[in-house]
């Protein structure tokens, strides 16, 4: 690894590794990330999903981490806050009233605590997220969703339009 292109954060009493462009390269090219192999879905999906939404997004970003006795490589998206970041995990979504299509983050799902320490426990993080954030609309036609999504946004400029 390149020197000073890997930060690491205790994120919920996880350790956290923030890449920078580089550094994902190099993972990318060698299919590593501390010498451990990342699955080629994983891969693909930070590749072609996660990373093109952060471009976008600022205030999404995506860490590696490790989780279970294996320690397997797992790719976590965090939306940054003032004082701390939010786990969320990325969901594909369609709005169902004007069809805008994009990825919406929802802190509710148990495999983005996948790796915290037992000192934060999943169902309370949750619980405080569920506190902590609005409820956020389609960022096209403020329509509700049918899920607690607390971000959302697409590589696109605006909201794709799918219409005939
Ligand atoms: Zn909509």
């Amino acid at each position: 690894m390149i020197e000073g292109s890997v930060k690491k954060e205790l994120v919920d009493g996880q350790e956290l590794y923030f890449l920078s462009a580089e550094a994902w390269q190099e993972v990318f090219d060698s299919g590593q990330f501390q010498n451990k192999d990342l699955p080629k879905r994983l891969i693909d999906k930070i590749k072609k999903v996660e990373l093109p939404l952060s471009t976008k997004h600022r205030e999404l970003v995506i860490t590696l981490g490790f989780f279970g006795a294996n320690r397997e490589v797992f790719s976590y998206p965090l939306l940054r806050g003032e004082n701390r970041y939010q786990r969320i995990y990325l969901e594909g979504v369609k709005c169902s009233n004007c069809q805008w299509i994009g990825r919406a983050g929802n802190p509710l799902v148990s495999e983005v605590y996948w790796g915290i320490s037992n000192d934060n426990p999943s169902n309370l993080l949750m619980a405080s997220a569920r506190k902590k954030f609005p409820k956020i609309n389609c960022p096209n036609c403020s329509s509700p969703f049918d899920r607690f999504f607390i971000w959302a946004g697409s590589v696109e400029e605006r909201g794709i339009q799918m219409k005939n």
